[in-house]
């Protein structure tokens, strides 16, 4: 069968866009459908959507000689992480954990955009927007999407990157286990008056953890998570009443506020695919999975997907090879049901009942004492080798 396109990857968000990146720059021919119109470049207030970029994903987005804007990233090179009912506390620094910096925080419409500019100089790359896949069939040579415009594309393998609420996922009939934390985090951008450094921190509390993460300047992003309820009334309250209720609330070190710019709040679930791949087609980013995001990962591991999956399809003749695909899937399932396990107990330690979070507070006492396990723990959150030497 005639192939329009390498690969097609169904979905223009961060993920799927850089994955055509790394694919494209090594030369693929690849076809890129995203729903939505293409983003615009970022200017005025940050947006609420920020994500850490850690080591591992850093160096995958470098690799497709994209560029980020280094006035809208804020690095980080500290991370404090305490209990607000106990003794707990604990302090990663990059360097005592053999890294120059841990990532940066940026908005995930400038890394959208970032990518997707890079993606309209390479040749190889054919973007295609304002559509979506109405079926799939799978031959033995390639596989064949229809798309709500009339078009139909042929390709060697099609990868779903269209988020939680995959569509290509439901037309390949795989299915999903959910969980519901029962908790909406309310995201707030905020100017303050101290000028935000390269530290980010996160307080638990029994009804939720309390972050910011730094933005460049006099800017920070503030994650509040609580009960549905809860976080519902918060939203609702005036620029004047959230800014007080934050400054009750946060701890001391966040300084005063000089104003809310901008707030949105999210529900809470944890989502995992049964199977990340079918014939010629696999799933990659939040269609495969969703974890808490209290830890910050949730786009690190969809970055890593890709990267590991940049990495299969570029050692294969045929990029849908049913046995390459099987150990990309091994590979990454594991990785990320570690995610999903360590996000799980960090939840249940700190806002479980009292004695779980007693021994929550006295794991974050201990991991204070061992340097070298802080150090393990910091190099396997950014997607490192703890056991390499380096
Ligand atoms: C409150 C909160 C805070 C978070 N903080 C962090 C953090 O600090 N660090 C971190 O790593 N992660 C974080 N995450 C998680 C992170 O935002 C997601 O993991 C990430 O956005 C997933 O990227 P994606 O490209 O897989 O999916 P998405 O961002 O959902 O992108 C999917 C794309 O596919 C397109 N699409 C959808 N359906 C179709 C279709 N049928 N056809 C064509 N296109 C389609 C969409 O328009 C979109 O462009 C956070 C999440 C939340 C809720």
């Amino acid at each position: 069968m005639q192939r329009d396109h390498e690969v097609v990857i169904i979905g223009g968000g961060m993920v799927g866009a850089a994955l055509a990146a790394r694919l494209g720059y090594a030369g693929m021919n690849v076809g890129l459908v995203e729903q939505g119109a293409p983003p615009t470049p970022p200017e005025g207030d940050f947006d609420l959507r920020i994500s850490s970029l850690n080591a591992r994903s850093l160096a995958f987005i470098e690799a497709s000689d994209t560029a980020l804007p280094e006035e809208r990233c804020c690095t980080f090179r500290h991370i404090e992480v305490w209990n607000q009912d106990g003794k707990g506390h604990s302090h990663f620094s990059a360097e005592d954990s053999g890294m120059d910096r841990f990532g940066v925080f940026i908005e995930n419409r400038t890394l959208q955009y970032a990518l997707w500019e890079r993606l309209e100089r390479m040749p190889g790359v054919t973007l295609y927007t304002h559509c979506a896949p109405v079926s799939t069939m799978a031959a033995s040579d390639a596989r064949v999407i229809e798309l709500d415009n009339g078009k139909i594309l042929n390709a060697g393998l099609i990868v779903g990157a269209d988020g939680a609420r995959s569509t290509l996922r439901e037309l390949a009939g795989i299915e999903i286990t959910t969980y519901d934390y029962h908790q909406r985090a309310l995201i707030t951008n905020v100017e303050t008056e101290l000028p935000e450094q390269d530290v980010s921190w996160q307080c638990f509390t029994p009804t939720g953890p309390i972050a910011m993460l730094p933005l460049p300047g006099h800017h920070a992003s503030l994650v509040w998570y609580d009960s549905d309820t809860a976080t519902r009334e918060r939203e609702m309250l005036s620029d004047e009443s959230l800014k007080d209720a934050i400054e009750a609330a946060f701890p001391k070190r966040l300084g005063s506020l000089i104003r809310v710019t901008g707030r949105a709040s999210f529900p809470i679930r944890r989502q995992h695919a049964r199977r990340y791949i079918a014939k010629r087609l696999v799933l990659i980013g939040d269609a495969a999975h969703v974890v808490h995001p209290l830890a910050g990962q949730g786009l690190n591991i969809g970055l890593h997907d890709a990267d590991a999956l940049a990495e299969t399809l570029l050692a294969q003749r045929d990029v849908g090879d049913s046995t390459a695909l099987h150990r990309y899937e091994i590979q990454r399932r594991i990785a990320n049901q570690a995610m999903i396990a360590a996000t799980e107990s960090f939840h249940h330690l700190f806002t479980g009942a009292a004695p779980l979070r007693r021994l929550g507070d006295a794991s974050l006492q201990l991991a204070e004492r061992f340097p070298l396990a802080k150090r393990m723990m910091m190099q396997q959150a950014n997607g490192l080798n703890p056991f390499k030497m380096r």
